[in-house]
């Protein structure tokens, strides 16, 4: 078998049937990142020697009976600002490159439960603040489909190894874009789960009240699957939900006949959106209706207020999320500073790069004396009219497709030069992180250059079981799993 064009699902199968082992598995997926991450740079680790050893137990187990889990043996690719004990967790800043967690995340500690063998932690914009992966401190990382652009942001790292056959699954965080524009931009799929469905327990903090971690796959059903290890109560995150996770694959294949799906004018209208990426989605769309699904047209109309509000909360909570990092609790130490507040400050400057720094010093400023209920309260405010406009849809609807990204992955450097323009990558994503539900990006096409093109389909809160039945609906409609980018 072709172990690196195999889904999670079949992989897993394969292995717990005796067609291949996880050793075999990982090694293939090690020999792929060896000969081709070179020209890609989804990897900023990989850990051979213990992603083989771990594999072998695995096996052993499964020799025995023991180890049935659903992803037992399966290798995983993990954002590096999620812990894993013992490995650096760099969040790709020089603030923490020489920095290794003592404990695993909630996550990490699942990924071990189920079996899953973690093959090395992947790149991302600085402190996950980005929609390219340009802000790294550490390295670029590609667009496996045309290495003259970037990945999306900020987990283009574990976009662009499950897009590349790096591994079959990855993990990412998603604050206001990063999983869906990335896995969009890649032509994988990313999910952004609700609001308390993971744990955040030890995934480092950037906007603690937007942050998710969430599955990179290149199958629905695989996503599903991952969501199943990582998903449920962890009492050490209070934001988490009480109750039990529910099967995520449980319904999954039950179609969509009946089911209303929403389509918002506002996120049709709107300038900058690129034609082949609107019509692909609209395709898309007649997809589903094909499939029995009910079409109905809805109106968004805060979707205006949700990048300046976006940026305001978000800022607000990372300049108060970072102020640990200050080289004396957490973070690089400058060398001889002249005193105390020198040291806090050349940390500071030495550890962060342009983009956290132009973060920190706007969340200063909206959350400063005076100017706190003109910039923070008001977002808050409107935090909550943008929650209700998706609760008076979900009235009506129960699902919403609308497009993940403006347009299609753009060229190295395009846009870093002009944080607005990068900003408005995420017009279409952040509203699902403000309204705290859950969010999926499927592939649904290409682009006349070749590129990816996602949809975006927004469910209820804790409804995520059923968006993801309607993402594998559509893509089970297509007919095709996403191909894995020919690397040469
Ligand atoms: N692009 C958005 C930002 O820069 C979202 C990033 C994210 O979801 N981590 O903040």
């Amino acid at each position: 078998m072709d172990i690196t064009t195999t889904t999670a699902a079949g992989l897993a199968k394969a292995i717990k049937e005796k067609q291949t082992t996880s050793r075999e598995a990982v090694a293939a997926y090690l020999g792929r990142i060896e000969s081709h991450d070179g020209k890609i740079g989804a990897f900023l680790n990989t850990y051979p020697e213990e992603a083989l050893k771990n594999a072998e137990e695995v096996d052993a187990r499964i020799a025995k009976g023991e180890a049935t889990g659903p992803l037992a043996g399966v290798p995983v690719a993990v954002k590096d600002n999620i812990c894993i004990k013992g490995k650096t967790a760099t969040c790709s800043s020089k603030m923490l490159a020489e920095v290794a967690p003592p404990y695993d995340s909630h996550v990490a500690e699942q990924l071990r439960k189920a079996g899953a063998i973690v093959i090395g932690k992947t790149n991302l914009d600085e402190f996950a603040m980005g929609s390219s992966t340009e802000n790294s401190a550490m390295k670029l990382t590609r667009n496996p489909w045309d290495t003259q652009r970037i990945p999306g942001g900020s987990s283009g790292g574990s976009a662009a190894a499950v897009a590349a056959g790096f591994a079959p699954l990855a993990l990412g965080s998603d604050t206001g874009a990063s999983t869906r524009q990335p896995a969009s931009l890649c032509g994988c799929v990313g999910f952004k789960p609700t609001y308390g469905m993971v744990s955040r327990w030890g995934l480092i903090a950037f906007g603690s009240s937007l942050d998710q971690i969430g599955p990179f796959a290149r199958t629905v059903e695989d996503a599903a699957l991952l969501m199943n290890a990582i998903s449920g109560p962890d009492r050490r995150d209070s934001t988490c939900t009480k109750n039990a996770a529910p099967d995520f694959t449980a319904n999954l294949k039950d179609g969509i006949n009946g089911m209303k799906i929403g389509v918002p004018t506002e996120y049709f209208n709107t300038d900058g959106l690129d034609s082949e990426v609107r019509a692909k989605v609209m395709e898309a769309i007649e997809t589903m209706k094909a499939e029995g699904a009910e079409i109905v047209e809805i109106s968004l109309p805060m979707l205006e207020y949700a990048v300046p509000t976006y940026y305001i909360i978000a800022t607000a909570e990372a300049s108060s999320n970072l102020a640990r990092f200050d080289g004396v609790h957490y973070g690089h130490r400058a060398e001889e500073p002249g005193n105390i507040i020198d040291l806090f400050s050349k940390s500071r400057e030495e550890g962060f790069g342009a983009e956290v720094k132009r973060r920190i010093m706007l969340g200063t400023y909206v959350l400063s004396a005076g100017y706190y209920d003109a910039y923070y309260l008001r977002a808050l405010r409107v935090r909550q009219r943008i929650a209700d406009d998706f609760s008076s849809a979900f009235k009506k609807v129960d699902v919403i497709a609308a497009p993940v990204s403006p347009c299609t992955a753009f060229k190295v450097g395009e846009k870093s030069q002009d944080p607005l323009a990068m900003y408005l990558s995420d017009i279409y994503t952040i509203s699902a992180n403000l309204a705290a539900i859950p969010a999926i990006s499927v592939p649904c096409g290409s682009s006349s250059q070749g590129l990816p093109i996602g949809l975006q389909l927004m469910g209820e809160r804790f409804r995520d079981a059923d968006l993801l039945k309607a993402a594998y609906a559509y893509e089970q409609a297509t007919g095709t799993i996403p191909q894995i980018a020919p690397l040469g």
